[in-house]
């Protein structure tokens, strides 16, 4: 299994950095020639989405990360790479990927104290701790959407298919639960069926 990590601005070392203590083969993407490595997964990191989202355009790797998103490869942004994914973008026509049916709000706990670390659960999991960098939360979700951690009334962390999306940063916390619930929902991706089973007459 080898998961693409996003790699042109922001906090992409730390998720290799995690992928990498869970024995996980990745690679960076920074250019459209990287997109040559078959990937089983993506990782959109935390950063600027803005910045992100312009260099994605001016490197051409937009379209053709797009493509592969529709086509159903497992995806997991965190933070700004949430903001990558939604659909819709409080306040703005601006759209990225568009591929997880949420409405995001950047910046969403203020720009300077927008900062903090707190202890919540994720379905499924229980408490993981999380930590917040000038956030997004999410403002709206379609029904298909599977809600996964909220905190003070705001969800922070949401599925879709194979597409998930935290506001915080796993990947910066020593916790690496949310990366390993990735890698599950990537193996269940790719089960093959069995192969049929010949019992031998003796
Ligand atoms: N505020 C950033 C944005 O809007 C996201 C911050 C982050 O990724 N830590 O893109």
């Amino acid at each position: 299994m080898r998961i693409g990590v996003l790699a042109l601005q922001g906090g992409f070392i730390e998720h290799i950095r995690m992928l990498r203590s869970l024995q996980v083969d990745t690679f960076e993407i920074r250019k459209k020639e990287d997109l040559q490595t078959a990937m089983d997964g993506l990782i959109l990191p935390g950063g600027e989405s803005t910045v992100i989202g312009k260099l994605l355009k001016e490197l051409d790797l937009l379209e053709p990360l797009k493509e592969q998103i529709q086509n159903g490869l497992p995806t997991f942004g965190t933070c700004a790479g949430m903001i990558l994914l939604a659909r819709k973008i409080t306040g703005t026509d601006t759209t990225y990927f568009g591929a997880l049916d949420i409405e995001v709000r950047r910046n969403a706990y203020g720009r300077q104290s927008g900062s903090f670390f707190t202890e919540a659960p994720f379905k499924g999991i229980g408490a993981i701790p999380m930590t917040f960098i000038r956030a997004p939360y999410i403002e709206q979700a379609a029904p298909e959407v599977e809600i996964l951690s909220e905190v003070a009334n705001h969800i922070v962390a949401a599925r879709q298919g194979n597409i998930l999306a935290t506001s915080y940063h796993p990947e910066l916390t020593t916790d690496s639960r949310v990366h390993r619930y990735f890698i599950e929902l990537l193996l269940k991706d790719s089960l093959i069926p069995a192969e049929p089973v010949f019992i031998p007459i003796i």
